[in-house]
């Protein structure tokens, strides 16, 4: 398959480009956001085939987002790593804003883990390595995520993670303040709104790991209330079934740790010794 930017000199061509709605064929929709659709599309002239989202202005407008969506692309559109979905650039009409964004053929992770309840340890932990990689990347780029669960995974043709949607990422030198992210997947500093930093990915990435062994994030509960209250209390257990490997588990708990200067770094996730066991160095898993 062609790339749209498969050179340099391409690359560059690409970014000048005018693009519009006219350079694609719309094909089947993908799948429905809270801001827009996203559609299938073929550029034209090389052929390539890309996702596009449509937003309507109106309701950029209406929710305020405007900030919020300028800030994603910037983000998305500097970020080039194999495991975060490329934003190759973007358009407007009158009533509509386009982002053509690479194509992930295997859809949303949440998708794989509903269908089959919970993941092998060999998915887990590639899954869980691509992410480290991806985060130590943005890390060193001063983007902490703040928003990585399973719908923001998707999947590309050979099973490859791909971290999407940067809507509640910041890029940032300081510790942050505000308030944000789904509960499940929040660090104790940030559910207590005291300032926090790179390590609340990687709290997340100690709940994803459970979610892809167990099938269910390890602080669910009931009422936001009693989840909040499992998280500040680190109400860590692990169920008989499905069974898990004792390194799965020494991993989640090194990670799911309330002090966060005490989790582990993203450095001794990619040397402990279940990634090194089971992690595909390929980073696909079909
Ligand atoms: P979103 O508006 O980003 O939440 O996207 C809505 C849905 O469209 C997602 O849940 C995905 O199932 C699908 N989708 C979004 N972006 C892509 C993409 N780049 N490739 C394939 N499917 C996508």
């Amino acid at each position: 398959m062609k790339t749209i930017n498969e050179t340099n000199s391409q690359k560059e061509e690409n970014e000048k480009i005018d693009w519009s709605i006219k350079n694609f064929e719309i094909g089947k929709p993908l799948g429905k956001g809270k801001f827009g659709r996203v559609y299938v599309a073929r550029e034209i002239k090389s052929k390539y085939v890309v996702a596009l989202k449509v937003i309507f202005k109106e309701q950029i407008e209406k929710y305020k987002i405007h900030h919020q969506l300028r800030r994603e692309m910037e983000i998305q559109s500097s970020l080039k790593h194999p495991n975060i979905l490329r934003l190759y650039g973007w358009f407007h009409d009158n009533e509509r804003i386009f982002l053509i964004l690479e194509y992930a053929h295997g859809g949303e992770l949440y998708t794989l883990l509903r269908q089959n309840g919970f993941l092998s340890e060999t998915q887990a932990a590639t899954y869980i390595a691509s992410l480290t990689q991806a985060l130590t990347y943005c890390h060193e780029k001063n983007v902490i995520h703040r928003d990585i669960k399973p719908e923001n995974l998707l999947l590309d043709h050979e099973g490859r993670l791909k971290i999407a949607d940067f809507g509640w990422s910041v890029q940032s030198r300081s510790k942050r303040h505000t308030m944000c992210g789904t509960l499940d997947y929040l660090a104790p500093e940030m559910v207590e709104n005291k300032a926090h930093d790179y390590a609340v990915d990687n709290w997340t990435l100690g709940i994803l790991c459970y979610e892809f062994l167990y099938g269910a994030p390890p602080f669910e509960a009931e009422s936001q209330a009693d989840t909040f209250r499992r998280i500040m209390k680190v109400e860590l257990s692990f169920p008989s079934t499905p069974s898990v490997s004792a390194e799965a588990k020494n991993l989640i708990s090194r990670l799911l740790v309330k002090d966060s200067s005490k989790r582990l770094s993203l450095q001794k996730i990619m040397e402990h010794p279940w990634i090194i066991k089971n992690a595909n160095p390929t980073g696909t898993c079909n």
